[in-house]
């Protein structure tokens, strides 16, 4: 078997409007992280081409590339008919000389339909030529609702794949939520290519491969936003074959964009941090202990809950993804509790722990709406079913934690010295304020502070008024470098590894703290110690 060669099909460069201070953004911290990463090429496009004129931007690009044979260029194209782009045979012959290799088109962000009155011409020159065309979509929420980079709907990507069933195209940024949609999409239309660096649902490359096959997958990392370990972490991990893994990790990407040659690997050497060197090899933290602080469970042989396509989610089905990561331990609430029906919600997450003693800690879950008897529920949940965390749940109780209905609950918490794992709200930080310095005994977890380096400032703040305050990462935008900067700002011994799984597959969470670039003390802290000292001081009833 040869060595597997790893190309990114989702990277961007240079400068753009909005950017958090603390986001890299140059091309060579990328070639550095890809080398730290071990990633060998990738197949970049410039911000500047996206935001302000694409064939400024694309010279621009040019320039890039010319720091590493390691890269790979695709231009921003557009139809030709308001003559700020070369005519489609001439912009063909241009990109061709200039040797870029795919075409990247944002019609909501640029402005024109994505249909094929304005671009059946554009389309049809690339798909004469087979060159990759690359369009960002697939949010269930539709343009312009959670972000302005202005999506392509995958309806219109329908109509267009319909009219060119001969052009290659790669769907960046797709999530979970399009699950459903993506089945029916690439059933459909078979040159239609997936990339997963926001895709991060659970055993997502095992499931799609299983109904697509392995080579309509790429790795794409959504760097620098994106953590590139978190992505590489999701194809090494998996539980498909070696030959997939190939196809995926780079051999598909080499593909389409017609390759004549690919990247060379590195001169790896050994790092002193043991968790990186596994965590390269695909192997499980068997060195260390590693404590998932926050995940969720589903009934037995559940395929899809909460709106989602969510299958593998039962204990028996997550026990057997943690075993690829060497999670030994993993604190859970069920996803019915906080969803819907607490009641039905806890017996799930009771089963799973008489079932797998030790590996799975409870959060108990209990809906103020609902609860008709606090001292009766909180018995049994705490005593009777020995759950040792507390999770309240604003998103779908839509009820602030400083409110009232939580206090008896929280009271009880505080006396037994629990665990409580809060999704922010959107006042959090004044509900924090009031109630941490009433319940000093009870752990608040802060769940999702790694999701930007914005929710992870608050976190900080809140960390360093409160001292039983933690930070936990889990977030799909995995985001690079963030985990560093919680360390930096409040000591490893308050930030925990959690990966949302189910609902996330847990391998991209893992890789974002594995490939950090925190010392193996810290990691080995946040991946497991400092859990299990918020878990040992809970009293015993
Ligand atoms: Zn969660």
């Amino acid at each position: 078997m040869s060595e597997r060669i790893y190309i990114d099909c989702y990277a961007m460069v240079g400068k753009r409007g909005q950017k958090d201070v603390e986001t890299p953004y140059e091309t060579e911290a990328l070639l550095e992280e890809m080398e730290w990463c071990g990633i060998h090429g990738a197949l970049i496009a410039h911000w500047v081409a996206k935001e302000y004129d694409p064939m400024y931007g694309n010279r621009k690009l040019l320039h890039e590339l010319k720091k590493s044979p390691r890269l790979y260029g695709a231009w921003a194209i557009m139809p030709s008919h308001t003559g700020e782009m070369p005519p489609p045979k001439d912009l063909i012959k241009e990109m061709a000389d200039n040797g870029i290799r795919a075409a990247k088109m944002y019609p909501r962000a640029h402005h024109y339909f994505f249909n094929e009155d304005a671009c059946g011409e554009l389309l049809s020159e690339l798909e004469n030529h087979e060159m990759l065309l690359l369009v960002e979509g697939g949010l269930m929420y539709g343009p312009d609702v959670l972000e302005p980079s202005n999506q392509v709907l995958l309806s219109e990507l329908e109509a267009i794949l319909t009219r060119h069933p001969n052009l290659p195209a790669l769907l960046q940024g797709s999530r979970w939520e399009s699950t459903r949609y993506l089945h029916a999409l690439m059933t459909k239309h078979k040159n239609l290519h997936l990339e997963f660096s926001a895709n991060q649902p659970n055993r997502a490359l095992e499931v799609y491969a299983g109904w697509f096959g392995s080579q309509r997958l790429l790795l794409g990392t959504g760097a620098l936003d994106k953590s590139p370990g978190a992505a590489k972490a999701f194809v090494d991990y998996c539980a498909l074959s070696e030959e997939d893994k190939q196809n995926i990790a780079g051999c598909n990407l080499a593909r389409l964009l017609k390759l004549d040659w690919l990247p060379q690997s590195y001169n790896e050497k050994e790092s002193d941090d043991s968790i990186l060197n596994l965590a390269k090899a695909g192997k499980p933290l068997t060195n260390i202990l590693v404590i998932d602080a926050h995940a969720h469970i589903a009934h037995d042989d559940a395929a899809g809950v909460g709106f989602m396509h969510q299958p593998f989610s039962d204990a028996k089905n997550m026990l057997d993804r943690a075993k690829l990561m060497g999670i030994g331990a993993m604190c859970v609430s069920s996803w019915l509790g906080i969803w819907t029906d607490y009641e039905d919600g806890n017996e799930i997450v009771r089963a799973a722990m008489r079932r797998y003693p030790n590996f799975y800690h409870g959060y108990a879950t209990l809906q103020p709406q609902y609860v008709k008897n606090w001292e009766a529920d909180l018995r049994k949940v705490h005593e009777l079913y020995k759950m040792q965390g507390l999770k309240p749940y604003y998103p779908r109780t839509g009820i602030p934690y400083n409110d009232k209905l939580w206090a008896p609950w929280f009271d009880y918490g505080n006396r037994m010295n629990a665990y409580a794992l809060l999704h922010p709200s959107p006042n959090f930080a004044a509900e924090l304020n009031a109630i941490a310095p009433k319940y000093p005994n009870l752990s608040l977890i802060i769940a999702h502070c790694g999701g930007s380096f914005d929710t992870a400032r608050q976190g900080v703040e809140a960390a360093l008024k409160f001292p039983h305050v933690f930070l936990e990462i889990t977030f799909t935008s995995v985001t690079y470098r963030v985990i560093e900067f919680m360390v930096k700002h409040v000591g490893a011994e308050r930030v925990l590894f959690g990966t949302d799984q189910p609902m996330r597959d847990p391998l991209p969470q893992f890789g974002w703290m594995a490939y950090s670039h925190c010392t193996f003390e810290e990691k080995k802290k946040m991946f497991g110690l400092n859990m299990k000292r918020i878990i040992e001081r809970v009293k015993k009833f």
